[in-house]
């Protein structure tokens, strides 16, 4: 079926350009001998492991159940890598995590002594997230590991000399969609002040998190691939990268119907999609979503509130303009969903999840996973 024919509300992951966006971070990687790995947090849809697996090294994961996805679906029948980084890990899980992890990246001096001896017996590479204190994010402080009072990485200050011997690599993770001059200021700030340890023979490995905006038309690579070779010939470590979002960054749609259209002063289109439910970061972030063929408001003939079916009054995506009318029954297609957004949505108001489909790269569209009453009522007891 074509896209227009589709249940709604449905994600659907354009193949077509998620394997362009793979295309672009496999250059990297060939370019420079970089690890890179999927941030499953960002995108989890484990349909495409195989076709990631044909460009990436692996999967990491914020926990032991992304671990598991990862694991079960790219690190096992692909014999590529599964990390894992988390501020604080259960004793209970831990095991568990030892066993299908490759490496795993601690938060804490605490975390790390807790279980050093679980990761010697399963000869899991231990690593130490650092906090360089160096924001590059203007306006985006949820999203700012290096805010003052941080709990994500230990700074140089913190930073336990006494367990120095016992890693296998550093981590940092402070950038979030942004260019690789913000990392080449990042990584300066890592140099001075954990350059040291860097130099130390036991480090074997640099990871740079995610954030790095790779697949975005005005990314500079070059620079990006200038750093990592910096670091590699400086150090002699191995770099990873760790994206989430240019992996899938603008891969995917959000299908939904306009149900009914309520005038009070602005025309309000009530959608069986939510901001709340389907897309929280248009809230949380907060966000306008791009939607296809369609303008700022009042820059087009004809302008809409877009909203939702829950009693949310603020569920509301935001104000867009289209050329001609629209009325009940019509679709929009809101553009770069694939990220952040099936791995965040939720049900509240008992609003149903939208399905997921796949738009393969002659353009057919097929659904692969539908979801139901039953999947509202699982999670509740
Ligand atoms: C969120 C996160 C990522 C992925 O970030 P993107 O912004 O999606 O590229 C990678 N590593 C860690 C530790 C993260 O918290």
């Amino acid at each position: 079926m074509n896209i227009h024919e589709l249940p709604t509300p449905c994600y659907v992951i354009d193949e077509k350009k998620l394997k362009e966006n793979l295309e672009i971070l496999a250059g990297v990687r060939d370019r420079t001998e970089c690890r890179i790995l999927l941030a499953q947090k960002a995108f989890s849809c484990f349909y495409e492991y195989p076709r990631i697996a044909d460009y990436l090294d692996g999967t990491t994961a914020s926990g032991l159940y992304e671990a598991r996805l990862g694991y079960e679906e790219m690190g096992e029948p692909f014999g590529l890598e599964t990390h894992v980084f988390a501020p604080a890990f259960k004793a209970a899980e831990f095991e568990e995590i030892a066993g299908i992890c490759d490496h795993v990246i601690f938060n804490s001096a605490a975390q790390l002594e807790k279980f050093l001896p679980i990761c010697r017996k399963n000869g899991v590479g231990v690593g130490l997230r650092i906090n360089p204190e160096c924001s590059t994010q203007g306006d985006h402080a949820i999203y700012d590991p290096c805010a003052p009072g941080s709990r994500l990485g230990v700074t140089l200050e913190n930073f336990p000399e006494h367990l120095a011997g016992e890693l296998s690599g550093l981590h940092f993770h402070t950038l979030c969609e942004q260019n690789s001059d913000d990392l080449e200021t990042t990584l300066a700030a890592v140099e001075e002040k954990f350059g040291k340890y860097l130099e130390l023979p036991n480090i074997e490995w640099l990871n740079m998190g995610g954030g790095h905006h790779i697949t975005r038309p005005d990314y500079d690579i070059a620079r990006l691939e200038r750093c990592i070779l910096h670091i590699k010939e400086t150090y002699g470590v191995q770099v990873y990268l760790e994206p989430g979002e240019a992996i899938a960054l603008n891969a995917g749609y959000l299908v939904t119907e306009v149900m009914d259209i309520v005038k009070n002063g602005i025309s309000t289109l009530v959608l069986d999609a939510s901001a709340a439910c389907h897309m929280p970061d248009v809230l949380e972030m907060p966000y306008r979503p791009p939607l296809k063929d369609s303008g700022k408001p009042g820059e087009k003939a004809y302008t809409y509130r877009l909203s939702s079916c829950t009693c949310l009054a603020g569920d509301v995506i935001g104000d867009y303009s289209f050329d001609h009318e629209i009325h009940v029954g019509d679709k929009l297609y809101f553009e770069d969903m694939a990220i952040y957004s099936m791995v965040k949505n939720n049900t509240f108001n008992g609003m149903a999840l939208p399905a997921i489909a796949v738009m393969e790269e002659d353009g057919n569209c097929k659904v692969i996973r539908e979801f139901g009453y039953e999947d509202f009522k699982g999670r509740l007891a």
